[in-house]
C-alpha cells in the first residue's frame, strides 16, 4: 500500500504545482505524508457533502479541482463551514489534495476532458502555455467537429453528455448557425473572449457567462476593445453550461490516470469519482418558448 507522499508525488507529476496561476492555491491541504492510501475519491468541490461521502466510502485521500482555501485564513474552527471540512477530514484520516489551474493547463487537462465528453477533436490549446514546446498545454482547447452541427444541436449534445444540472445549457447567438470549430473551457471562461475571437472559431462553450459581456460579444464586438466598431466581427455563438458540469469530466479523466499509475506501481488503489452534483443551482423554471407565443 503506498504512502500518501508517494501518491501525491504521482499527482504532482500529472499536475505540477508550479504550473498553477499565481493567484491559485493548489497542493495538499490536509494529510500526513506517512499515512497509507488505499482508497481515493475525486470530486470538483471540497464541500461538506463530498467530505461526508469520502468518510462513508472509507477514502484515505480526497482530490478536488477547487481549492478549499483560496485566500489565507486565521481559523479552522469547526464552527466555520470550511473549518468543519478540515475537522471532518482530520478526524477520519482523510487527506485533501487540490489540482486547480495546474489541472486546467495540463496535457491532458480539464478542457480535454470536457472536449472528450462531447466527442470533440482537440486541435490545440486556446491559450498556449509558452513553456510547452509541444504546444499542447494551456488554458481552454480549440476543437473541430467531424460533422458540422447547428448551435442548437451542439447544445443538445452538451446537455446530454455532461452530467445533469438544474441549469442545463444556455445559448447566446443564432441557434441555427452551423458550428465546425468550437473553443471549450471548463469553468468560468469569460476572461478568454479575446482569445476565442482571435481563434476564429464558430462557437465557445464555457460556464458562468454574464449579461453585458455576452451581449457585446454576440453583437460582434470585442468586449475589451473600446471603441468597438459595429458588426466588425463574424457572428459567434456562446454556450453556457453549469460550472460544475464543465469540470466534472476531469474527475473521470484524472481517476483513469491515477488508476493507470496504480497499476504500474502495483498499488492496488481503489479510485472513485463522486457523482454528487455540487453545482449550487438546484432548480430551473423554464420560461415560455419564444416561438410558442407570448404569455397572456
Ligand atoms: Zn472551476
Amino acid at each position: 500500500m503506498p504512502r500518501l507522499s508517494e501518491v501525491i508525488a504521482a499527482l504532482e507529476n500529472l499536475w505540477p504545482a508550479e504550473r498553477a496561476e499565481s493567484w491559485d492555491a493548489v497542493g495538499t491541504v490536509v494529510g500526513d505524508p506517512e499515512q497509507e492510501v488505499s482508497r481515493v475519491l475525486f470530486a470538483v468541490d471540497p464541500v461538506q457533502g463530498i467530505v461526508d461521502e469520502a468518510v462513508k466510502l472509507g477514502a484515505d485521500l480526497l482530490v478536488t479541482h477547487h481549492p478549499l482555501y483560496l485566500r489565507g485564513t486565521t481559523t479552522v474552527a469547526a464552527s466555520t463551514v470550511k473549518g468543519r471540512v478540515v475537522h471532518t477530514l482530520i478526524k477520519h484520516d482523510i487527506a485533501l489534495h487540490v489540482a486547480h489551474t495546474n489541472a486546467d493547463s495540463a496535457d491532458p487537462g480539464v478542457s480535454d476532458a470536457l472536449a472528450g465528453a462531447l466527442d470533440l477533436r482537440v486541435t490545440g490549446p486556446l491559450v498556449p502555455d509558452p513553456g510547452d514546446p509541444a504546444g499542447r498545454r494551456g488554458l481552454g482547447r480549440i476543437c473541430a467537429l467531424d460533422h458540422p452541427l447547428t448551435v442548437r444541436e451542439l447544445a443538445a449534445r452538451a446537455a446530454e453528455r455532461l452530467p445533469a444540472t438544474a441549469q442545463g445549457i444556455r445559448v447566446a447567438g443564432d441557434p441555427d448557425a452551423v458550428v465546425r470549430t468550437v473553443a471549450v473551457s471548463g469553468g468560468s471562461g469569460d476572461s478568454l473572449f479575446d482569445q476565442v475571437r482571435a481563434a476564429g472559431v464558430d462557437a465557445f462553450l464555457t460556464a458562468d457567462l454574464r449579461h453585458h459581456p455576452v451581449s457585446e460579444f454576440v453583437a460582434g464586438r470585442a468586449p475589451t476593445t473600446a471603441p468597438a466598431p459595429l458588426t466588425s466581427l463574424p457572428p459567434l455563438a456562446l454556450l453556457d453550461a453549469a460550472h460544475w458540469a464543465t469540470e466534472w469530466p476531469w474527475c473521470e479523466l484524472a481517476a483513469t490516470q491515477l488508476d493507470e499509475i496504480s497499476d504500474r506501481h502495483g498499488w492496488d488503489l481503489r479510485v472513485h469519482v463522486s457523482k454528487t452534483v455540487t453545482d449550487p443551482w438546484t432548480a430551473h423554471a423554464a420560461s415560455f418558448e419564444p416561438t410558442a407565443g407570448a404569455p397572456n
